[in-house]
């Protein structure tokens, strides 16, 4: 018996962690290998892309997996998309684990956008001097912008083409609201842009935006493929494992 976890996030670690001596016979975490360093969950970890579908319904079939969470990032549409793709063609059942998105609350000014294109498009009457933490990928859609100043946060260092005046600030979360006040002070932050990735690590920078009266770009989520259960932690992902699994063997959740 084998679960394949999609990995690239906390949840993921979290859900290996939860697994890692329940019983779960064999647990493999697979991550793309964007990060140089990444923290590295318990159990088996493979590294790399899969080449594509075919790729993957290949290794789903030569490991013998008998089931699959998709606990990547909430903007990983395309491996998302791959994972339904390949779980529909070898029957082998797929969850997404997915943390839940940010609601505003009064006093927030957040504006919606559909992509990292249309954020781009809404920054020059929003502000001058904008904090980007939208990750190193991407940046070319800020390109563009030689009037604005860009702070751009990231693990890794991003990939050019980036935006003419860019600073770059390597740091990986949690961060804490403390720093991200102080962030937002030095840098004389005017808008902030981010994507809805949710989760607690990375949500002080929006209480630290309010209280500073910046406003934010907040790029929406990709829908999770069509008919692909979802939770939204991995207690909840634990479980759909077990229960998966119970039939053949009685792990228990610690
Ligand atoms: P993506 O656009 O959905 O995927 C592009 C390709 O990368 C996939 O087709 C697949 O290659 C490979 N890939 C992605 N996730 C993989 C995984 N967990 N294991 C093996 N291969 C994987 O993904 P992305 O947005 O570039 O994100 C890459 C990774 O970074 C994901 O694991 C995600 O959880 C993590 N991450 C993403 C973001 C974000 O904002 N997008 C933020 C934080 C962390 P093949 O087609 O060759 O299989």
């Amino acid at each position: 018996m084998h679960v394949l976890i999609l990995g690239g996030t906390s949840e993921a670690r979290r859900l290996a962690e939860l697994l890692h001596g329940t019983g779960v016979p064999r647990l493999t975490s697979s991550l793309a290998g964007r990060v140089s360093s990444p923290r590295l969950p318990p159990g088996e970890v493979r590294v790399g892309g899969f080449g594509g579908v075919d790729g993957l319904v290949a290794w789903v079939r030569d490991h013998g997996v008998d089931a699959i969470v998709d606990a990547t990032h909430p903007f990983a549409e395309t491996m998302s998309f791959h994972a339904a793709r390949a779980a529909a063609v070898t029957h082998v059942p797929l969850l997404a684990l997915r943390r839940p998105g940010w609601v505003p609350v009064r006093g927030d000014r957040w504006h919606g956008a559909g992509s990292l294109e249309e954020a781009a498009a809404l920054l020059p009457a929003l502000g001058r001097r904008v904090f980007l933490t939208t990750g190193r990928m991407g940046l070319a859609a800020f390109a563009g912008l030689d009037d604005l100043w860009f702070l751009v946060r990231s693990v890794d260092a991003p990939e050019p083409p980036c935006p003419r005046q860019t600073e770059t600030l390597l740091a990986r979360g949690p961060f804490t609201l403390d720093g991200e006040r102080e962030l937002i002070r030095r840098h004389r932050v005017d808008v902030v842009v981010t994507k809805d990735s949710g989760g607690a690590a990375t949500a002080p920078k929006l209480t630290a935006a309010r209280e500073a009266g910046v406003p934010v770009v907040v790029i929406r989520r990709p829908p999770v493929p069509e008919g692909v259960p979802v939770v939204p932690d991995p207690e909840r992902a634990a479980r759909w494992v077990l229960d998966r699994l119970g039939g053949r063997s009685s792990p228990t959740l610690g």
